[in-house]
C-alpha cells in the first residue's frame, strides 16, 4: 500500500521543529519517495501530524484480570489516544515472570491488538521480591525492561542484582519508588487535606527515599535505572542532581501529576485515589519545572483500569489508579503546550521518542526506514473529554467533562489505519 498524507503540519521531535510537508508511506514504513503513484491520498490540511505516541507505563491486566481490561480493549483505547505502542507492566495473574507469559502477550497483541505491545518482565519471581525472575529467557522473547511495578523492590541487594543482571541484556530496570514502612496503610498524600479528611497519608519521603536509594545503586554500578511515575518535588530534585553528576537515571511522570493536586480527593472521589498519590501545588509546580528543564524525560499514563465495583466504594477500600490512554495527549497539550511550558515537539519527544530510546525500539520518528506509526490530531477545536466514549472496559478517570485541546483524528500503526 502506497499512501501520501498531504498538507499537514509535521512534528519532528528530533530537530524540535514543525513544518508543513507531505508524509509518504510504503509497505508499512515511512519512505522518502514512493515507487509509483500513491494508492491513497489523505488530506491532512489543518491537522498536525505526529509520530505515534509510545506509552512507557501501562497496565493491560491481561492475563488474569480481564474483567478490568485485556490486550484487545486496552490497545483499542490506546490508539484512540494516538498511542501506537504500550509497555505493559508485569503485575498480571500469573505475573509476567517467565518466557511463556511474554510469548502469550506478544502473540495475542500481534493477532488481536490494535497497536504494539512491549511487555515488561518482572524483576522477581511472582513479584515477591525474593529471587530474580527468568530475565534472560524473557529477554529472548522480547521484554523491553524489567520492573516489579505495583510494588517496590524492597531490598537494595535485589535491586542491585537486578540492575546488574538486566544490563547484560541491554535492559533497563524500572523502579516503582515506594518505601513501604512509610507508605503502607496510606490512602492519599500526607498533609493538611489528609488530616482534615481523617485519612492516613503517604508522605512524599516514601517516594524520595526509594528514588535516592535507586539513584545511588545505579551510580555505584555505573548502570542505568528508570524511575516510574514520579510525583514529588523531592524526587525530581534528586534526579536533577544525579543527572548533573552524570548518573544514568531517567524518569517519567504522568498527566495527573501535572494537572491535579490532593484537593481532588476532598469529596472522597475515588477517581482521585492513586499510588503514588496526588500531591500539592508545590509538587505540581516542581514537576512542570522538571518537564521544562529536561529532568523529567518522558510522560507515561500509568493506565490502571479497575472495575466500577473496585472504585464505587469507600475511599479507604477503593483500588488505586486511573485510566489514561485517551486523555494523556490532550492533557499534555492543554496543560503543558498551550500555557507555554513545552513546545509541541518537546511534548511529542517526551511521549514518543524518549520512551522509544529507553526501550531501544526503532519507533518515534517520521523518518524513512522507520515503521509508519503516525497520528493526525486537531489542535484547534476544543472538545469535552467523555469517559463513556472510551474503548477501555473501565471508566475510572477524574477527567470526565474536562474541556481539552488535542483531539486525535486518525491513528496509523505500521501504515494501517487503526483508529479514525
Ligand atoms: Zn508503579
Amino acid at each position: 500500500m502506497k499512501i501520501k498524507i498531504s498538507g499537514g503540519m509535521v512534528v519532528n521531535p528530533i530537530t524540535m521543529t514543525e513544518e508543513q510537508r507531505d508524509v509518504l508511506i510504503e509497505n508499512g514504513m515511512f519512505v522518502d519517495d514512493l515507487s509509483g503513484q500513491p494508492e491513497q491520498i489523505i488530506d491532512a490540511t489543518g491537522l498536525t501530524v505526529m509520530p505515534g505516541l509510545i506509552d512507557p507505563h501501562t497496565h493491560l491486566r491481561d492475563p488474569g484480570f480481564e474483567y478490568r481490561e485485556d490486550i484487545v480493549s486496552g490497545t483499542k483505547a490506546a490508539v484512540r489516544g494516538g498511542i501506537t505502542a504500550v509497555a505493559c507492566m508485569p503485575n498480571t495473574k500469573p505475573v509476567i515472570d517467565n518466557p511463556t507469559i511474554v510469548r502469550y502477550i506478544k502473540d495475542k497483541a500481534a493477532a488481536e491488538g490494535f497497536c504494539k505491545v512491549l511487555p515488561v518482565g518482572a524483576v522477581s519471581k511472582n513479584q515477591d521480591g525474593k529471587e530474580l525472575a527468568e530475565i534472560g529467557l524473557m529477554a529472548e522473547q522480547g521484554i523491553v525492561a524489567i520492573s516489579d511495578d505495583g510494588k517496590p523492590v524492597l531490598t537494595a541487594d535485589l535491586m542491585k542484582k537486578a540492575i546488574q543482571y538486566a544490563a547484560q541484556f541491554n535492559l533497563v530496570v524500572i523502579s516503582h519508588c515506594e518505601e513501604t514502612t512509610l507508605a503502607d496503610g496510606g490512602h492519599m498524600n500526607e498533609g493538611i487535606v489528609s488530616l482534615e479528611m481523617g485519612l492516613k497519608g503517604i508522605p512524599t519521603i516514601a517516594e524520595d527515599i526509594m528514588a535516592a536509594r535507586d539513584i545511588l545503586i545505579a551510580e555505584y554500578l555505573g548502570l542505568p535505572v528508570h524511575l516510574a511515575h514520579l510525583s514529588t518535588a523531592g524526587s525530581i530534585e534528586l534526579v536533577r542532581q544525579a543527572k548533573a553528576r552524570g548518573v544514568q537515571v531517567t524518569c517519567e511522570t504522568c498527566p495527573h501529576y501535572f494537572t491535579l493536586t490532593e484537593e481532588a480527593c476532598r469529596d472522597f472521589n475515588t477517581n482521585a485515589k492513586m499510588n503514588p498519590p496526588l500531591r500539592t501545588q508545590m509538587d505540581v509546580d516542581a514537576i512542570i519545572c522538571g518537564l521544562k528543564d529536561g529532568t523529567i524525560d518522558m510522560i507515561g499514563t500509568d493506565h490502571a483500569p479497575h472495575h466500577a465495583d473496585e472504585k464505587q466504594i469507600e475511599f479507604g477500600l477503593a483500588n488505586n489508579g486511573i485510566i489514561g490512554f485517551e486523555s494523556s495527549f490532550a492533557l499534555g497539550y492543554t496543560y503543558l503546550v498551550l500555557p507555554g511550558h513545552l513546545t509541541l515537539p518537546q511534548l511529542v519527544a517526551k511521549m514518543s521518542t524518549r520512551p522509544a530510546e529507553l526501550f531501544h525500539q526503532k519507533m518515534g520518528r517520521i523518518e524513512a526506514g522507520y515503521p509508519a506509526d503516525l497520528v493526525l490530531v486537531d489542535l484547534k477545536k476544543p472538545f469535552s473529554f467523555d469517559k463513556h466514549a472510551s474503548a477501555s472496559k473501565a471508566r475510572n478517570t477524574p477527567f470526565h467533562g474536562w474541556m481539552l485541546h488535542g483531539l486525535i483524528k486518525k491513528t496509523f500503526c505500521d501504515g494501517k489505519v487503526v483508529f479514525e
